[in-house]
């Protein structure tokens, strides 16, 4: 696992930075739900235009750029481009379908490992995502409102 293996602790202690999780709540819809479309408004700024109840965390994490290739089902090859892996310490509830945001990167949660180091000593997540795709810039401005509204800057 190249340079985050053994010494899992290392380059988690180097290279953790605060990031956002946005949790997702997906048994309950936000009031911008169009009832009959199902369809959220693209700007709440309570929901950042997910739909879903959601809430903000502020966690230690540290980023991993992987190129994955992979063989689809009978379908020859296909490749997800850049897919970002996270690492952090804190005990966290992301689950698959959650968004993670780190300055220029928001990522989707794929699926969550909790693991330990070489030699056990060291217990961490792995969070593997593939990039945020759609509406990717009105989140990140829907974010940054609503953090400057909580008091946060950037
Ligand atoms: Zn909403």
């Amino acid at each position: 696992m190249e340079w985050f293996d053994k010494n899992i602790r290392k380059p988690i202690d180097l290279f953790s930075h605060p990031v956002w999780f946005i949790l997702r709540d997906k048994e309950i819809h936000c009031p911008c739900v169009d009832h009959v479309t199902k369809v959220p408004d693209s700007e709440c700024p309570i929901c950042l235009g997910l739909g879903d109840k959601i809430s903000l965390a502020r966690v230690n994490a540290a980023h991993q750029n992987n190129r994955i290739s992979f063989r689809g089902d009978g379908v020859g090859f296909s490749e997800i481009d850049i897919v970002n892996v996270y690492y952090t310490y804190a005990k966290t509830s992301i689950k698959n379908g959650d968004i993670i945001v780190d300055g220029e990167d928001i990522d989707v949660v794929k699926d969550v490992y909790y693991e330990h180091s070489g030699d056990q000593k060291t217990v961490y997540w792995r969070i593997e995502t593939v990039p945020f795709k759609n509406g990717k810039e009105r989140l990140k401005k829907l974010l940054a409102s609503t953090l400057r509204k909580a008091g946060y800057d950037g």
